[in-house]
């Protein structure tokens, strides 16, 4: 069986006031243990080194983007190398606002996907289409070319897990339904069964983001092809404790 996996991802939001809370919160909360669900929290990057000594073992750490390859003359990156160096073991990589709003392409996504996994780190990998891509009916066609990118770069999807969050779902209160997400879970599994192998098919988790929180993620979380989260706003909330307890 595919391990449940919740992550939170706090995008660029807090003051190291509302962190000391949001961990206080997490620290205090009863979650399952470690063979029910895998738990990742990614703080901005200049919180990261006090959430990582304060939080408790049962939560990981991601960064939310690190740069395509081999640190240097890059002003204002960060490099895999570096999240390594300082044991921060998860990155997000494709995340909707980094495409959209710093214009990352798919395969500048694959790249840094690659190079990523080259360097020891776990990648967060996300896809996801837009409302106007839904309603001209290319969801799939748009997720499949997404993902294709990144399967174009990498030989292992053992330390990948896949985030399907649907762009018009971010941060709009408007979840997908829970056959909507099943729909385009199945058909990235199916995919991946297709144009990679049935054993990384049967093997990957694929979680689903977007305006997930404490009352939709029950429904969500029965899904047969849904195998987690990647939670937004609710995970600065009390309520990402019972996201994660949608695993059990
Ligand atoms: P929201 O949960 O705020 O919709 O954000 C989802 C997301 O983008 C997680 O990466």
């Amino acid at each position: 069986g595919r391990l449940f996996f919740v992550g939170g991802n706090w995008k660029c939001n807090g003051t190291s006031e509302d962190v000391k809370k949001i961990v206080a919160t997490l620290n205090g909360g009863q979650v399952p243990s470690k063979d029910v669900v895998e738990i990742v929290v990614s703080p901005p990057l200049v919180f990261i080194p006090s959430v990582k000594t304060e939080l408790k073992p049962e939560f990981q750490i991601a960064a939310q983007n690190c740069w395509v390859k081999k640190g240097g003359a890059f002003t204002g990156e960060i490099s895999a190398e570096m999240l390594v160096n300082m044991g921060i073991p998860w990155v997000i990589i494709g995340h909707s606002e980094r495409r959209a709003l710093m214009n990352e392409s798919n395969e500048f996504v694959g790249d840094k996907v690659a190079y990523a996994l080259s360097q020891g780190l776990k990648v967060i990998a996300c896809v996801g289409e837009t409302l106007e891509e839904r309603d001209a009916g290319t969801t799939m066609k748009v997720v499949a070319a997404q993902t294709k990118a990144i399967a174009d770069k990498i030989s292992s999807w053992d330390n990948v897990v896949l985030a399907y969050e649907p762009v018009w779902a971010i941060g709009t209160g408007k979840v997908a339904t829970p056959a909507q997400a099943q729909e385009v879970h199945a058909e990235l599994r199916k995919w991946l069964e297709t144009n990679i192998k049935a054993e990384v098919a049967a093997s990957a988790r694929i979680i689903y983001g977007g305006s997930v929180n404490g009352s939709n993620c029950k429904e969500l979380a029965g899904q047969k092809d849904l195998d987690g989260f990647l939670v937004g706003g609710a995970s600065l909330k009390p309520e990402f404790i019972d996201i994660i307890k949608a695993a059990e």
